[in-house]
């Protein structure tokens, strides 16, 4: 699958779209990325880099000098269940998150463009139908009646919204995925804002054979975790598909975080037992439904868990090797 033309990824300096701009080149795209800051682990692939604040709707303005044929919505003030679920950051979520998105659609309502995708989340879902490991749903239509367990998910399904009504009164291409837990290399790792297979990783990598390592909670929360390979092949199919309804980006191989944890484990050859402490925890049990996806675009992730952990713990332990020397 691939295209060439002009493309815009906003949030290109962040994990997804720093790998989404990799892509694009590879196809041969002009690409203008943008961000607060260039990507952290590797030089960013775009053709031109512009450091800008979205918040700031004259920075949006500034960018569209010429025609798009994407626009990749991906800016968010973002993090892990240790950034978004604790409730301390979530003012700085909801207003920051909500005004680039404003300001995108906005702008992006002045502008002739191809198409835009925009980054929802599997957080959109309603809690209570999450709240049980034996009865959990993420089929797209159970996100109503509305009531995601965190500010981060109501942002979302409100900027769902935002773009998708931007698509139906301007007759414009308007895709939105719904992302579930995206894990591999180039992702934080470490600070607070690292997401659960990255911090497995990287307590794996630093705990000395025969030690245990921190699990928050009891460890049998379920989560299903999607490579990036494979979200970026989901997010550039939807974007050039007919689908305009939401559609899950995610895998449907649930595991429990002590699973996950057992994996990691088995990859480094080490010998560790799970300490449980008390931590941010999310809903019970969450795993994508690609029933959808299936058959809207003949395509869904298919590779297993395991594959991408291998990876992402090579890359952490290569990080935490580095900074230590
Ligand atoms: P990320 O934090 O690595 O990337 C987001 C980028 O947005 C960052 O580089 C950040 O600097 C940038 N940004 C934040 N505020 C900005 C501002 N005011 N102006 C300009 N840029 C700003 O996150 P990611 O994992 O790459 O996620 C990309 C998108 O996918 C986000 O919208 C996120 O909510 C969504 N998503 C990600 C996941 C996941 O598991 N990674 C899951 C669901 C949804």
């Amino acid at each position: 699958m691939s295209s060439s033309g002009n493309a815009i990824v906003f949030g290109a300096g962040g994990f997804i779209g720093s790998h989404l701009v990799e892509r694009l080149k590879a196809e041969g795209f002009w690409v203008r990325g943008v961000d607060l800051k260039r990507p952290e682990f590797s030089p960013t692939a775009a053709d031109d880099f512009v450091i800008a604040d979205l918040r700031n709707a004259s920075n949006l303005e500034a960018c569209f000098d010429r025609t798009f044929d994407e626009i990749y919505q991906l800016a968010a003030e973002m993090g892990g269940a240790g950034y978004i679920f604790t409730g301390e950051n979530d003012f700085d979520i909801f207003a920051s998150s909500a005004a680039i998105n404003l300001n995108t659609a906005r702008v992006c309502a002045n502008q002739k463009f191809g198409s835009l995708y925009f980054a929802s989340s599997a957080c959109v879902y309603n809690h209570h139908k999450q709240a049980s490991v034996d009865d959990y749903t993420c089929v797209e239509s159970s996100a109503y009646p509305a009531e995601p367990d965190s500010e981060y998910g109501w942002e979302k399904l409100f900027a769902e919204r935002l773009f998708q009504t931007l698509g139906r009164d301007l007759k414009a291409r308007v895709r939105v995925g719904r992302y579930h837990n995206i894990f591999g290399p180039l992702g934080t790792w470490d600070g607070g804002r690292e997401k659960a297979p990255a911090a497995i990783c990287r307590k794996v990598v630093q705990a000395a054979d025969k030690t245990a390592i921190e699990i928050w909670g009891d460890g049998k929360q379920v989560r299903s975790f999607l490579y990036i390979d494979e979200c970026i092949e989901g997010t550039v199919r939807l974007m050039r598909s007919d689908v305009d309804e939401v559609v899950n980006i995610g895998s449907d191989e649930p595991v429990s975080i002590n699973e996950l944890a057992e994996m990691a484990i088995e990859i480094s050859g080490k010998t560790l037992t799970l300490n449980h402490v008390a931590g941010p925890q999310g809903v019970r049990a969450r795993s994508s439904d690609n029933r959808l996806i299936e058959a809207r675009l003949g395509w869904r992730p298919s590779r297993p868990l395991k594959e991408g952990i291998a990876k992402t713990y090579a890359w952490v332990e290569s990080q935490v090797q580095a900074a230590r020397s």
